[in-house]
């Protein structure tokens, strides 16, 4: 297949700047190329889009980015071992990519950054799920990207996108799905990366919705989702005891059963209710 540029391929990179994975940092590299680049190609039209990458390691989906016409790439990485090796990327993509050496959870990259964005990350899971569930919870709508295209065990991607009565639906199914429109786009086995993985992966996208699909306060969503999904096998009226001492009659004025289980109710329903728990 045909190189996506002129720098060298990964393998060489990684020996050259010795960056043996860490486990600690979840390094499980993307090495090929050409699967970057179609990682790149999920995220959208790049061209004319900032685009924020987290955790981009040697650069193999920061260099698909690049290829695939991004106007800018700002990649936060942990790891100052990658530094030289990310610099390079920086030489031969004059003045269009930006990296900061830190900790995604603490920087915050909206300065250097302009709009339209898009987010594109190949994560370990627990940052990335933390990081998911800040890009959907901000209290303003609609966020600063407009699209999410993130890595993540397949088990994960698959709550992210369940519906009601599935093993896999919860907090991570209503708050994507509320704000956004999600979807799995890729898989990938767990030889797609070095060092492989226990686990498959999947790549989700989610594109921001103008607006929320229902009304509903962002903060009190979270609190009520979380709570009914943490005893997901209880009744609601049990469940959601700590919400308020009415819980009961507020779930009938959502038009919820209060004998329901989490799992079942709809992402309307359950606006309805953070809507009514609201109320003082
Ligand atoms: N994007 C590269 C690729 O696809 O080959 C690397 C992916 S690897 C799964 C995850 C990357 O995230 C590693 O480079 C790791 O050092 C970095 N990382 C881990 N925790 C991070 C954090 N809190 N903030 C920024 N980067 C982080």
């Amino acid at each position: 297949m045909a190189a996506i540029d002129q720098l060298p391929p990964l393998r060489d990179v990684i020996a050259t700047h010795e960056l043996s994975a860490r486990k600690s940092l979840g390094q499980n590299f993307l090495l090929d190329l050409n699967l970057t680049a179609k990682i790149a190609r999920q995220a959208g039209d790049l061209t004319g889009c900032d685009v924020l990458e987290i955790g981009p390691g040697p650069g193999g989906l920061t260099r698909g980015l690049l290829s695939e016409g991004a106007r800018k790439v700002l990649a936060i990485e942990k790891d100052m071992r990658c530094m030289p090796a990310l610099a390079e990327i920086e030489e031969a993509y004059p003045g269009r990519l930006q990296v900061i050496n830190g900790d995604a959870l603490e920087v915050n990259p909206l300065t250097h950054l302009t709009p339209p964005i898009r987010v594109a990350a190949n994560l370990p899971y627990n940052v990335g799920t933390e990081l998911l569930v800040r890009w959907l919870t901000p209290k303003k709508w609609p966020p600063f990207w407009q699209s999410l295209t993130l890595m993540f065990q397949k088990e994960v991607a698959e709550r992210i996108v369940a519906t009601p009565g599935s093993k896999a639906y919860g907090r991570l199914a209503i708050l994507a799905q509320w704000r956004a429109d999600a979807r799995i786009v890729l898989h990938l086995p767990p030889g797609a990366f070095t060092p492989p993985p226990k686990v498959s992966s999947a790549v989700v996208h989610l594109d921001a919705l103008e607006t929320p699909r229902f009304e509903a306060d962002a903060g009190t969503l979270s609190r009520v989702v979380a709570t009914a999904f943490n005893q997901r096998r209880k009744m609601l009226r049990s469940s959601l005891k700590s919400i308020s001492p009415d819980i009961e009659d507020r779930l009938v004025a959502a038009g919820i059963k209060p004998t329901d289980r989490a799992e079942v109710i709809s992402l309307e329903a359950f606006c309805a209710l953070a809507r009514e728990v609201a109320k003082t």
